[in-house]
């Protein structure tokens, strides 16, 4: 098993004894005589678990464990040769993951830390499987960008921060042009590889502070915090000119253009989320009024262009 180990322990022969024990059962082992080259130790080296004494000179065992426990992902076995001094609850309480009496029989040692190590694993997939569950829930399939579901939270808290600290925010919605007849003309998989390259280049059209969302089907919004109606102008007239720019090549020789309709709006302070969804929406359709492939913006003062 791939772990690595640090053994913390003043009394030489011992350590030097569970040092080659342990690399003999397989695992990566680093010493350390006292809590302060142990802490060192632990800054520049990827320390799995600990086994420390706790009777150390200088810091003991036991607020070795709680320094170790709050400020690190390590699990710590404390060995004790003084079974009424320290109690398994205080060693417990601080943190640590099993409790060992001394002498310490190696092979009970062995056993207890391959339970430690068998739980830290579980531990970790857990953490990984929360994490990977978590992103998926808020990520489109598709495209990769964010979802819908998402969007709405993260507006909500772009329109509480903007409420609170009377920042402005932005809105763009963008509707790919005359998507159905490019659908109709190639399938549905080539339609689907236009999202995915929108997608990208939506993204790579923004600034660190801006998120960008698959809204729906084919179309797509982005948040722009901290960013007045005109700025906001500016970024959805780049995504424009850059989705213009692009080539599709659904059948070989064969280049197709795709165009969108982006609505752009600005926050009014007060308003309700959908309203400000709404008024992007309307902005967006004035743009396929006005014969697509092109930007509209609707601003609070309600002067439009
Ligand atoms: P307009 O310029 O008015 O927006 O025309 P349009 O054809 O894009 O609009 P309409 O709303 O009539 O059709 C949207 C089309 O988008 C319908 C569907 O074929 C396509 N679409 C929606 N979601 C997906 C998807 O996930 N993959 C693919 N390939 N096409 C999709
Ligand atoms: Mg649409
Ligand atoms: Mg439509
Ligand atoms: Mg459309």
């Amino acid at each position: 098993m791939d772990a690595n180990i640090l053994i913390v322990e003043d009394d030489t022969a011992v350590r030097d004894a569970m040092h080659e024990f342990l690399q003999m059962s397989g695992y990566v082992s680093y010493i350390a005589s006292n809590a302060e080259d142990a802490l060192t130790m632990i800054d520049t080296h990827p320390i799995d678990v600990v086994i420390t004494d706790i009777m150390l000179t200088g810091m003991n065992g036991l607020e070795l464990t709680d320094r170790i426990k709050k400020n690190h992902d390590i699990d710590v076995i404390v060995m004790t040769g003084y079974s009424g001094d320290y109690s398994y609850e205080e060693a417990i309480s601080k943190g640590a993951s099993d409790f060992v009496f001394k002498p310490v029989r190696f092979e009970e040692l062995l056993l207890r830390l391959r339970r430690v190590l068998k739980e830290r694993r579980l531990t970790q997939e857990k953490a990984h499987m929360l994490e990977r569950l978590k992103r998926l829930s808020i990520t489109d399939g598709l495209t990769n960008l964010y979802n819908s579901r998402y969007f709405y939270s993260q507006l909500k808290g772009e329109v509480e921060r903007s409420n609170r600290y009377n920042h402005s925010l932005s809105l763009l919605l963008l509707d790919i042009d005359n998507f159905k007849k490019y659908n109709d003309s190639y399938g549905h998989l080539e339609g689907d590889k236009v999202l995915v390259r929108l997608g990208k280049v939506i993204k790579s059209c923004l600034r660190a502070m801006d998120s960008a969302y698959r809204y729906g089907g084919e179309e797509f919004t982005v948040i722009l915090p901290e960013t007045e109606g005109a700025e906001a102008a500016t970024v959805a007239e780049r995504i424009r000119a850059a989705v213009e720019a692009l080539e599709f090549e659904p059948i070989e020789g064969d280049l197709v253009k795709i165009t969108i309709s982006v609505g752009v709006t600005e926050y009014v302070r007060g308003e309700d989320v959908t309203v400000f969804v709404q008024r992007a929406d309307k902005a967006m359709y004035k743009s396929k009024d006005k014969g697509r492939n092109q930007v509209s913006c609707i601003f609070p003062s309600n002067k439009s262009t």
